[in-house]
């Protein structure tokens, strides 16, 4: 690391609260990779955690940006703005759900809005405002979105938390029902749980949690914070499933690297929200919208869809040849291009191996080397960060 690095990290610590602990600065990103502020290069397999989905620097989406923020940046939500419209028309069509959007701006307020929403038709429908969530599970970081999260390391000093959550396992249907009481109004889970270690739910969980939500009426809640736009190779992640959610959330993706977030509903919730009933300044904000039409136009022009599918099974093989030749490593598993690695020892080691390589990836839990790359990952491409690994495994495990 250069002294120029060093400095900057210095001054970072000096004036930011201690919550991250950044290894290096980012100067600049294009394509794949980013570049920091000493000039090295690296494979962005984390996509700015499921941010960069069409790549750094797309050409549509930087002149979506510079388009917009030309017009007006802002006028707040007494007036409306056509890239919201537009936004939200699109949402509703590729949901297939009939409802309608609310925009935020960020994952951990589409699904306090998710949480509001839901209540807000308990109260009207039995009085009830339980939400059953479950264990590894991540929804956010505000205090309910925190209640949400049933883990400990999420929720150690704050409380008294929010009440109204219960906890449930995921891909247990039994542990559902048993949390499923009175006062319970509405099952959330995230198809594919990303923080606790890139699992996906089974088909039959899915099913299931749909069917006891129809016979308990209950509302089905999906956090696609990290599974939509794309990810895994459907629009959202639900509809690679035999299920309808009544309410489902999305952020990271959704507008190429500016902070927005959208709760989307069918059409029986579609009214729930009535004026005043929840607000934010910025939510629908113009240069965030017209950033994530070109963001969903670059997926549907360029195949990112099927590219996610294609790619991420070319990327699952090469995982699975690495867990059959180590023993320390022990599963791959995800779906599309939202992959986890499971490993014996600490993720953390070889998160930093393939660092060392030139390619930065995530940990998912304390044993789960995560790779969420861009959607435009190509084969070639691939070609090169399959090496890297390989040269990573070598070093940390011996030929
Ligand atoms: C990242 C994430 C969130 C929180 O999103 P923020 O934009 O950081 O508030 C919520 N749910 C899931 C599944 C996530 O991955």
């Amino acid at each position: 690391m250069s002294d120029k690095t060093q400095e900057l990290l210095e001054r970072y610590r000096a004036v930011m609260m201690p919550t991250y602990a950044p290894s290096t600065v980012i100067a600049s990103g294009k394509g794949l990779t980013v570049r920091d502020a000493d000039g090295m290069m690296y494979y962005d397999f984390t996509s700015g955690i499921g941010v960069q989905s069409v790549g750094y620097g797309c050409k549509k989406v930087v002149e979506a940006i510079q388009k917009q923020a030309s017009v007006f940046t802002h006028c707040s939500n007494l007036y409306a703005n056509v890239p919201a419209i537009k936004l939200a028309e699109r949402l509703v069509e590729l949901s297939g759900l009939g409802g309608k959007v609310f925009f935020c701006n960020s994952g951990a307020e589409a699904n306090e809005a998710a949480i509001k929403l839901a209540r807000r038709w308990g109260a009207a429908n039995g009085g009830r405002y339980e939400i059953v969530t479950f264990r590894q599970g991540f929804h956010g970081r505000t205090l309910a979105t925190v209640a949400a999260t049933a883990q400990a390391w999420c929720q150690e000093g704050y409380d008294p938390l929010p009440v109204g959550f219960a906890y449930a396992d995921y891909n247990d249907l039994d542990s559902v029902k048993a949390a499923i009481g009175d006062k319970t109004v509405a099952v959330m889970l995230e198809a594919v749980q990303g923080e606790g270690g890139v699992t996906p739910a089974t088909e039959e969980f899915m099913r299931g949690v749909r069917q006891l939500c129809d016979e308990k009426n209950l509302l089905m809640i999906v956090d696609e914070v990290q599974s939509g736009i794309g990810r895994t190779g459907t629009w959202f992640a639900w509809q690679g499933y035999d299920v309808k959610p009544d309410l489902f959330t999305c952020a990271k993706a959704l507008a190429g690297g500016l902070p927005m977030g959208a709760l989307v509903s069918n059409a029986k919730l579609a009214d729930v929200f009535t004026v005043s009933a929840h607000a934010s300044t910025f939510g629908g904000n113009p240069v965030a919208a017209a950033t994530a039409l070109a963001v969903l136009d670059t997926i549907e022009s360029e195949g990112l869809l099927e590219n996610a599918v294609k790619v991420g099974e070319l990327l699952r093989e090469a995982l699975q040849g690495f867990v059959d030749q180590y023993d320390a490593l022990l599963e791959v598993r995800g779906k599309g291009l939202m992959l986890g690695l499971v490993c014996e020892g600490e993720a953390k080691e070889l998160v930093e191996a393939f660092k060392g390589q030139g390619l930065l990836t995530l940990t998912a839990g304390a044993h789960v080397v995560r790779f969420l790359p861009p959607l435009t990952l190509g084969e070639d491409d691939l070609e090169d960060v399959v090496d890297m690994i390989s040269d990573a495994l070598g070093s940390v495990y011996g030929e």
